[in-house]
């Protein structure tokens, strides 16, 4: 089967299981999800799949990404964060929705990858951060919407100070390899308010210090250097 009968498959399953905002839907026919995962993942782009996408690190399965896609309730006014960058796949989906995307991830390989993906595939409206995503982006809030793709612990209050007053926040949140829940957060004038999304598995956010940045190879042979 090509990769265009798969993804037409792809849009029927998400239809039957609950997306139904047309916007999102053309955003997932749209954008080559085969260009964001490695070469030897392509056939298997489109098959509602969580997939590798290196430093032991995963992109969600489509319909994760379009549920919580849709239930950000986005449209083209609206400027976005993002935590956790990944592959990029995920803001691709945003960018066709939202005005502005802000994406921010912990590993610089990984948003390097990204930065090339969005240029190949000419999309401008995403801005990239390299750093720590639990302390938001304090010199562009407030954000109409925020989405993390890494489970959060606990309610990340430092994210929720960077909302507009009506915005929406959609988060994982509960233990590492624990039950997790998808959380939808508004921000309204009285304080926030919660709706409980299904169960989900995401790696966690993980906050403080920046991991070392060199792949498991270039670790083997920095190491080798020292001995001689
Ligand atoms: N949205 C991504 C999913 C990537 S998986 C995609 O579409 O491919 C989650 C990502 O969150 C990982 O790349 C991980 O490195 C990143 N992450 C975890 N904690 C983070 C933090 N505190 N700040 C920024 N990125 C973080």
């Amino acid at each position: 089967m090509s990769l265009e009968a798969r993804k037409i498959r792809l849009i029927m399953l998400l239809r039957r299981s609950g997306i139904s905002d047309t916007q999102v839907l053309s955003a997932i026919e749209k954008i080559p999800r085969e260009a964001f995962v490695p070469q030897s993942f392509h056939d298997r782009a489109y098959e509602n799949e969580t997939l590798p996408i290196g430093f032991g690190q995963t992109l969600s399965q489509p319909q994760v990404v379009a549920l919580m896609t849709q239930s950000l309730s986005i449209n083209k006014s609206h400027k976005v964060l993002e935590i956790g960058t990944g592959s990029g796949y995920q803001a691709a989906i945003l960018s066709c929705v939202a005005r502005r995307v802000y994406t921010i991830e912990r590993y610089k390989p990984l948003l390097q990858q990204a930065e090339e993906r969005f240029a190949a595939l000419r999309i401008h409206n995403i801005v990239t951060k390299y750093g720590d995503g639990s302390l938001g982006w304090p010199e562009q809030v407030p954000f109409d919407r925020i989405i993390l793709t890494a489970a959060a612990g606990d309610m990340p209050e430092k994210l929720y100070q960077q909302l507009a007053v009506g915005g929406i926040m959609v988060l994982p949140i509960g233990p590492e390899r624990g039950e997790q829940k998808i959380l939808r957060v508004i921000r309204t004038e009285q304080g926030p308010t919660y709706e409980e999304g299904p169960t989900v598995f995401f790696v966690p956010l993980i906050s403080g210090a920046l991991p070392d940045q060199r792949p498991p190879n270039a670790v083997g042979r920095a190491t080798q250097k020292k001995e001689i």
